[in-house]
């Protein structure tokens, strides 16, 4: 395969790039020079060896290669309230609420979620990890609180509703509340994308 067609091949894994796009950036870097794919490559490179993933909420966050340690600073701050835990979509929800500085708690990121029409729904988010999670943390951390944050579209909604489902027969006798985030936010705006005023309303109307 010729590298156009190898680095387009690559790029289609990404979200939201498709042939074209692919092809398109593979034409733009050779435009860019050769100094910007070396830059490029080096700081690909870098993502790997310097993150690690989180044993607790999988997020990713910065690691130097020598000590991967197992846990991100939020699951080793003891400072923040372990009782409450808010689930996520992807990386970039928690990133969005970790700046808006509105929440104290704990977190986890499902990696994604489930399209309305998924027969193996348990392949698409980590719900097995979750549910290792909340047993874990109801039993060491004295969890009371699990506030589901998934987007307000559709797949979210249908995502809550299995999250709530399969954790149920475990939160129910610990007496774990399962709340969502109060829908100040717009019908299908994500997280991500939310301004720290709405986050904060959403976070203080959830139930
Ligand atoms: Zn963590």
């Amino acid at each position: 395969m010729d590298p156009i067609s190898a680095l387009a091949e690559k790029l289609m894994r990404l979200p939201g790039i498709g042939p074209r796009q692919a092809r398109r950036i593979a034409y733009a870097l050779l435009a860019l020079g050769p100094a910007v794919s070396r830059e490029l490559a080096l700081a690909i490179t870098r993502l790997g060896d310097e993150t690690a993933q989180c044993e607790r909420c999988y997020r990713f966050f910065p690691a130097s290669a020598q000590a991967k340690q197992a846990l991100c600073s939020e699951c080793s701050d003891t400072g923040r309230d372990a009782s409450i835990v808010l689930i996520v979509e992807r990386d970039t929800d928690l990133d969005a609420i970790r700046k808006s500085g509105t929440y104290e708690g704990r977190f986890f990121v499902l990696g994604g979620n489930i399209p309305i029409l998924e027969s193996d729904p348990a392949k698409k988010i980590r719900i097995k990890e979750l549910l290792a999670e909340v047993t874990r943390a109801a039993r060491e951390d004295g969890l009371h609180e699990i506030i589901i944050a998934t987007s307000a579209n559709e797949e979210g909604e249908y995502t809550a509703q299995y999250v709530t489902k399969t954790l149920e027969p475990t939160t129910l006798p610990a007496q774990i509340v399962i709340t969502s985030l109060g829908r100040g936010l717009s019908t299908g705006a994500e997280l991500e994308y939310a301004d720290k005023e709405t986050l904060r309303n959403a976070l203080k109307n959830r139930g």
